[in-house]
């Protein structure tokens, strides 16, 4: 039945019924374009308030997926409010061009999946392969944004891989470097021996295979307390107690990690002896050892402390103390190979730090820190002032100075160890450990954690500003403020920017390659690279390019060396690109090279 009713839009009767919305969708699109609507809606504001909107860049090498399409939706929503409200609302689209996805993308494509198969085709190569990989699918990127019905200009978008983006984020870098924010430190990473190369987190999410069963031995080591805190404290000559999975890091064993708040305790060796009582040790004497552990864990450790069962070695407990008791009680070290406090800096090394982290899921409660091999322990050691040394050539097998083992693989260290372990008297428990442990997606060889060398951005000197300049973010939904993100800020942890890899921005940093004459350079621009080298990085067709290879070719000799024989050369890394996309809201105008007063007008968004 037809309602005999008509309106300023036609006659009611020619409302189709069942409407095809996307061809309505297309005709509104047409429209917009031949009205060239979005840009008039910016074009008739001018003079207005403006709104300034920054919008981040995708990653390009691959389509849109839902995420983008819901978070462009908003980045759509709040522009056209505003603009409705007659602010002006310029939007530029950018595009992150840089970076490991990039890379992953030209290796597929170039058939290779070793780090040193680039190095052998040449890094230009490499490079310009991963270059075209990432503008490959703009146009359908185009076509998926317009298609949402987002208005963004395309025409004006910026690319981080345009040498003017590059020359605001080595800008960026060195006005970091000069206010003390930026410096070279130590990362732990998983890392392959093998292919002799740290691996990204992501690299361990890479398939299912990375996460495989692994039988690793495992043992639990006695470090007599000894010095004058040990003597106040009574406790001179207790054993304390730690498990390891990798007794390949006990050589580099340099602190020994505690609980504040767990409670441990002093038992004696039991009636049928202790297990780490060497042999032809009178039995007398064995008794007498004295070990601590934490409470919670005294009942694994009954039957190898020489009790009948857990009952009894708690009835034997002589003392409980909580772990911040323990602080600073120095004790007696493991191996020689770092005595030597001069060379090695462990004057402050071999005593019993306090530190959240520990718990009393397994183990003795007491951690062993091997600073270079564990992320914890490094932060909790050098927290504490004491050195990272490293025991592993890049190949993962023992420098010359770890004389027992000298030459061998990791893996194959520890059976050698555990043997010196037992016949020092230092060896408590061994047994055989299953765990799933992640290996390299590339080589599939089991992967271990190691320090590599890293440039950081110190967030943790910023924090606090971070922190209030959160309370004044409108939120939605609300509760991100305090919850995911405020806690996140809370948690900042200093940002390692540098990879060690081809296609990125390049960190604008040169050393000295003689440690005796040693200086170090930061750069940011162009400017100033041609006033120090005399001449601008530039690629095959003549053209100035912050790429490598270019910008490695830039040495020059040392100023700080009298002999002239060093050479200043640019550290290999790049930055990774989230320090790259995270440049964007002034590196998309060169700022502070051009568009001084508009960024200065427009910052924040
Ligand atoms: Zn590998």
């Amino acid at each position: 039945m037809t309602y005999p009713r008509t309106s300023a839009f036609g006659p009611a009767a020619e409302v189709v019924p069942s409407p095809r919305f996307p061809e309505i969708e297309r005709d509104v699109l047409a429209f917009w374009e031949r009205d060239d609507t979005f840009r008039a809606s910016i074009e008739q504001r001018d003079g207005a308030d403006e709104w300034v909107f920054y919008d981040g860049p995708p990653f390009a090498n691959g389509l849109p997926h839902y995420g983008h399409l819901l978070t462009g939706y908003a980045k759509d929503l709040f522009p056209r409010f505003q603009t409705m409200r007659g602010k002006k609302v310029d939007r530029v689209f950018g595009w992150d061009t840089h970076g490991l996805p990039a890379e992953l993308e030209a290796m597929k494509q170039l058939g290779i999946t070793e780090k040193s198969e680039i190095e052998d085709m040449g890094i230009a190569a490499f490079n310009a392969k991963a270059k075209d990989s990432v503008l490959e699918y703009t146009q359908q990127w185009e076509d998926y944004v317009t298609r949402q019905a987002r208005w963004v200009d395309f025409e004006r978008g910026y690319k981080t891989l345009d040498t003017g983006y590059m020359e605001s984020v080595l800008w960026a870098f060195k006005t970091l470097w000069d206010k003390g924010l930026a410096y070279e430190g130590h990362r732990v990473l998983p890392y392959c021996w093998r292919d002799e190369t740290p691996l990204s987190n992501h690299e361990l999410r890479m398939d299912d295979d990375v996460y495989k069963m692994r039988q690793d031995p495992s043992v639990t080591v006695t470090f007599p307390l000894v010095g004058v805190k040990a003597e106040t404290l009574g406790l001179t000559g207790v054993r304390a107690l730690a498990w390891t999975t990798t007794p390949w890091t006990l050589p580099t064993n340099l602190a020994l990690a505690v609980g504040p708040d767990i409670e441990y305790v002093v038992v004696p060796g039991g009636p049928a002896g202790a297990a780490d009582v060497k042999a032809g040790d009178d039995s007398e004497g064995a008794a007498a050892h004295r070990y601590l552990l934490a409470s919670d864990l005294l009942a694994n450790y009954a039957k190898d402390l020489g009790y009948e069962g857990a009952a009894a070695a708690v009835e034997a407990v002589e003392r409980t103390l909580r772990g911040e008791e323990l602080r600073d009680v120095h004790y007696d070290r493991l191996f020689d190979y770092y005595a030597d406090a001069e060379t090695w800096g462990t004057g402050t090394a071999w005593r019993i730090l306090v530190d959240d982290y520990v718990t009393t899921t397994d183990g003795t409660g007491i951690v062993h820190q091997a600073p270079a091999y564990g992320e914890d322990d490094h932060r909790v050691t050098s927290a504490a002032g004491i050195p990272l040394i490293m025991s592993l050539d890049d190949g993962g097998r023992f420098l010359p100075q770890v004389t027992d083992v000298a030459g061998e693989l990791w893996m194959d260290a520890n059976r050698p160890l555990i043997r010196l372990l037992r016949a020092e008297g230092r060896l408590l428990r061994e047994a055989s450990y299953e765990h799933s442990y992640p290996h390299c997606w590339r080589c599939r060889n089991p992967l271990i954690y190691k320090a590599v060398s890293s440039w950081f951005v110190r967030v943790t000197d910023i924090k606090d500003d971070l922190i209030s300049a959160n309370e004044q973010i409108t939120w939605a939904p609300e509760n991100v403020k305090h919850g995911q993100f405020g806690k996140w800020l809370e948690g900042a942890r200093d940002w390692s920017i540098s990879r060690n890899r081809f296609w990125g921005s390049p960190i604008p940093v040169w050393k000295s390659d003689d440690p005796e004459y040693p200086r170090v350079d930061a750069y940011g621009s162009l400017e100033e690279l041609e006033r120090d080298f005399g001449r601008l990085p530039r690629n095959e067709a003549g053209e100035v390019d912050l790429h490598r290879p270019y910008i490695d070719d830039l040495t020059r000799s040392n100023p700080d060396d009298p002999t002239g024989r060093s050479t200043m050369r640019r550290i290999e890394d790049v930055f990774d690109v989230w320090f790259d996309s995270g440049s964007m809201p002034y590196a998309q105008v060169h700022y502070t090279f051009e568009n001084r007063e508009w960024f200065d007008t427009h910052a924040p968004a």
